[in-house]
């Protein structure tokens, strides 16, 4: 990377798309990153979320459209003239250098002799102070990591890409690295855009994550909203359990009332990405948080008002947290509730006659034509 005259701002994907032959990997698409977020790009193997990274970092030519960071067009810039940095899977540190020579790396390519400051700020940021006359094999996965971030950060890049950086750490590591790049980015408050196939690391770190499929942005937005309201069946299952139930409407209205599986079901018309009006086909979902269960002889002691679904329960487990029942029922099979502080004695065992009852607040409803994938 090079001194720059940028002076910040968003990155902007105005009609990007990269085709390899007459194979499309990335459909024209237009996104905005706001300056200073932490942005995930969210998806399954193959969905092009690497290929959009690269085409920000200036490592892939766009078949069309153009990449702006602020106001700058760079589309037909090199990498090393981007004021971006990326952070890969692998940490390509070097060897045989120490940390602090391996974090000065950048410095000293530009000609800067005085480093000893900036590399120190920099190890401290990353909290590897204490290891600046370290070799890279004498370091862990996951400080290994942090010394490749301190490496990309080093030259204060406009934009950090990271594309599955802790790919190769153990999942307990990753947990912490994830918190670790989280509090890094908030600390430096540049642009971080993170590629995941990990739908909990999306969750944990980012500001904003676009789920891909396809060569698609499927949805964008908070990872609360994400998961609360997912606007298609691919981002219901791809982030979490969604529980969905086949229904059809019975009553149209600004609460939707479903037939499912022989029952009704009721939920806010605000909440429904589906054909709403009455005979309409729709996919009716809850997420098994939401979800309480009650003993089948304990069903009248339900309050009303509750969305309800009748069912037997053919899966306990417990996991720590929470204790995760699968149920079958008329309404549907396979259906996931989580519970929490469950007590022991009070877990209900496979076999079970349940009833599952819920808010209609908290269910959503998705247009049917969709797969469920
Ligand atoms: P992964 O997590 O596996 O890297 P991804 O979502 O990042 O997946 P991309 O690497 O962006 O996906 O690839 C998107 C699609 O483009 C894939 O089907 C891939 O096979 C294809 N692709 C990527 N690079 C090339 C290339 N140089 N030539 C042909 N096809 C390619």
């Amino acid at each position: 990377m090079t001194d720059t005259t940028h002076t910040g701002g968003d990155v902007r994907l105005s009609g990007i798309s990269k085709s390899y032959g007459s194979f499309t990997a990335v459909h024209p698409l237009d996104l905005t990153v706001p300056q200073g977020s932490f942005f995930a790009l969210l998806g399954a193997s193959g969905c092009g979320k690497t290929t959009t990274l690269r085409m920000i970092a200036g490592l892939e030519d766009p078949t069309t459209g153009t990449v702006f960071l602020g106001d700058t067009d760079v589309t037909d810039l090199p990498p090393y003239k981007r004021p971006v940095n990326t952070v890969f899977q692998s940490y390509a540190l070097f060897p045989h250098l120490n940390i602090h020579e391996n974090v000065a790396f950048g410095l000293r390519r530009r000609g800067i002799k005085s480093v000893k400051k900036q590399v120190g700020d920099m190890l401290d940021l990353v909290q590897l102070g204490d290891k600046a006359n370290h070799k890279p094999h004498q370091l862990s996965g996951g400080q290994q990591q942090r010394v490749a971030v301190a490496r990309a950060l080093i030259n204060h890049p406009q934009v950090l890409l990271l594309d599955e950086p802790l790919g190769a750490l153990d999942l307990k590591l990753r947990r912490q690295m994830q918190l670790e790049l989280k509090r890094i980015q908030t600390e430096v408050g540049i642009t971080f855009v993170h590629v995941t196939h990990d739908q909990e690391e999306a969750m944990t770190m980012a500001d904003t994550v676009a789920v891909m499929n396809g060569g698609r942005v499927e949805q964008l937005g908070a990872p609360a909203d994400l998961y609360e309201n997912p606007r298609t069946t691919f981002v219901a299952n791809f982030l979490g359990t969604s529980n969905l139930i086949e229904a059809e409407v019975a009553e149209a209205g600004t609460e939707i009332v479903v037939t499912a599986g022989g029952g009704k079901l009721r939920l806010p018309a605000g909440r429904c990405v589906a054909d709403t009006r009455t005979g309409g086909k729709l996919l009716v979902g809850v997420r098994p948080e939401k979800i309480t269960l009650a003993h089948a002889d304990d069903a009248g002691a339900i309050a009303d008002g509750r969305n309800k679904v009748t069912g037997r329960i053919v899966a306990t487990s417990f996991i720590g947290v929470s204790t995760q029942y699968v149920v079958d029922g008329p309404a549907g099979t396979g259906l996931q509730v989580y519970e929490q502080n469950v007590e022991r004695d009070a877990r209900l065992a496979p076999g079970a006659e349940v009833v599952l009852h819920w808010n209609p607040a908290h269910t959503f409803g998705l247009d049917a034509a969709q797969d469920i994938s």
